[in-house]
């Protein structure tokens, strides 16, 4: 693999580009892996990455039905942040935005992470309550957020009307450390990394069937034929019910479309992210100017990856409130991706009732954020069989009634 320079770059002037591989290679499956992962999400291939880095795994193969990046991981609002409640969430998802940090560097690919501050607004007394609670949560769990008041929340953001007319914004929770980062990047740059370790990255490869021999997986059925495997990850979101019922167990998941939409590109207006849980609706500035504006679940459970109508016009609604200025604009995009929920809003990293099967989902809304820590972590638990990060998001809980409530700070309301 060609490393990516300021020397690369010059030197590749010099013959008019025309030295540039192929990011990643399109191999043909093999009959056979020692890990084979389904989905080439942001989850998957960062799962793949760390079971080579951290665990020198590399005969490993990633499948992917449509295309690399192609589910959520290419359709979310990018907000990454790690001002979670409970211990476990807050330590998955803090990890998850420091590898976030040096994450360009680590894939000498750049994801364009940029830690231009998440706010959370605050518009009810219950909210307040909620915030400063979770304030007080991040600062015994060493993740650096703060409680401010009306003033500061306008000062970050001066496109703000703090005054009304139903909900005053009565202050918020603010890490100055979370931010976005370019979600196709986060994939590609994974994929390159991977590729370049020598591992499979197949697109076009639908699991189509999970084949098991007394209680153990050997290998899957695909629309490229059959492939033998030692371990299998099933990283597929909103996909997750359908590939569990493959391997013969059921997921306590439902599966909605959530939907989100961008404006037309107008000049720099707000260098933070705002995410407006009361009024309902999230927006940040991207950086070709497009405010991009996330709203809520459909109400009943599909598979469909579009958007509709009347989200467009709730959320625009809702936020108009809040941002008098969304009025003037005119909205280019509209779409949907398919997010994986759980009763208590929180993932599930688990080993499943078959043995050598493991699985990773039930991100919902908010998993964008996690990619880094969830790939650490999931790999870690594959590889050795448990993982500090993610043994509390064991499938386990739900019988045990161990429950990571998280519906506050899952961002929107669902
Ligand atoms: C509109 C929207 C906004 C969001 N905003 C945010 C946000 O601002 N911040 C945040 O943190 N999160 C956000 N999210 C959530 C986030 O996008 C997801 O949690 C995350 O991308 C999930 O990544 P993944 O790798 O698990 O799944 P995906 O990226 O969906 O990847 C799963 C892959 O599995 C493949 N697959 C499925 N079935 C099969 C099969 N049988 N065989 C082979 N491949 C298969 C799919 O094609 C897909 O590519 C948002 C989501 C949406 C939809």
């Amino acid at each position: 693999m060609k490393r990516y320079s300021a020397f690369a770059v010059a030197r590749e002037a010099l013959s008019y580009h025309t030295g540039w591989g192929r990011a990643w290679r399109a191999p043909e499956p093999k009959s056979r892996y020692d890990v084979v992962i389904v989905g080439a999400g942001g989850h998957g291939l960062a799962t793949a990455y760390y079971l080579g880095k951290n665990f020198g795994i590399t005969n490993v193969a990633v499948l992917e039905k449509g295309w690399l990046g192609g589910g959520n991981t290419g359709r979310n609002t990018t907000i990454i942040r790690s001002n979670y409640l409970q211990d476990s969430s807050a330590a998955i998802f803090e990890k998850a935005r420091a590898l976030y940090e040096g994450l360009s560097q680590d894939l000498n690919y750049n994801v364009m992470f940029s830690p231009r501050g998440c706010l959370m607004l605050a518009q009810t007394q219950s909210e307040v309550r909620g915030y400063q609670r979770t304030a007080h949560a991040n600062a015994l769990q060493g993740v650096q957020t703060e409680w401010v008041g009306p003033q500061r929340v306008k000062e970050l953001v001066p496109i703000i009307n703090i005054d009304g007319p139903r909900y005053p914004v009565l202050g918020g929770l603010w890490q100055a450390r979370g931010g976005t980062a370019r979600h196709d990047a986060v994939a590609w740059g994974y994929a390159r990394a991977c590729s370049a370790m020598g591992m499979d990255i197949i697109q076009q490869c639908e699991v189509t069937g999970v084949r098991r021999e007394g209680g153990k997986v050997v290998g899957v059925d695909t629309s490229k034929g059959a492939i033998d495997c030692g371990k299998l990850g099933m990283v597929v979101a909103g996909h997750s019910g359908a590939l569990a019922e493959m391997a013969g167990f059921r997921l306590p998941i439902e599966s909605v479309a959530l939907q989100a939409l961008v404006s037309e590109p107008i000049k720099p207006c707000m260098d933070v992210v705002v995410m407006a849980n009361t009024v309902h609706g999230y927006m940040s500035q991207s950086d070709k100017g497009e405010m991009v504006i996330g709203g809520g679940t459909d109400s009943f459970n599909n598979y469909t990856q579009r958007g509709s109508f009347h989200h467009i016009e709730h959320t625009l609604a809702a936020l108009i409130e809040t941002f008098p200025m969304v009025s003037r604009l005119k909205m280019l995009r509209q779409w949907g991706g398919i997010v994986d929920m759980t009763g208590d809003r929180s993932p599930i990293l688990s080993k499943t009732p078959v043995e050598g099967i493991f699985i990773n989902c039930g991100w919902g809304t908010g998993g964008f954020k996690a990619i880094p820590g969830s790939g650490w972590a999931f790999a870690e638990l594959m590889a050795k069989g448990h993982a500090p990060l993610a043994d509390d998001f064991s499938l386990d809980r739900f019988t045990e009634g161990r429950f990571i409530d998280e519906s506050v700070a899952a961002g929107v309301a669902h």
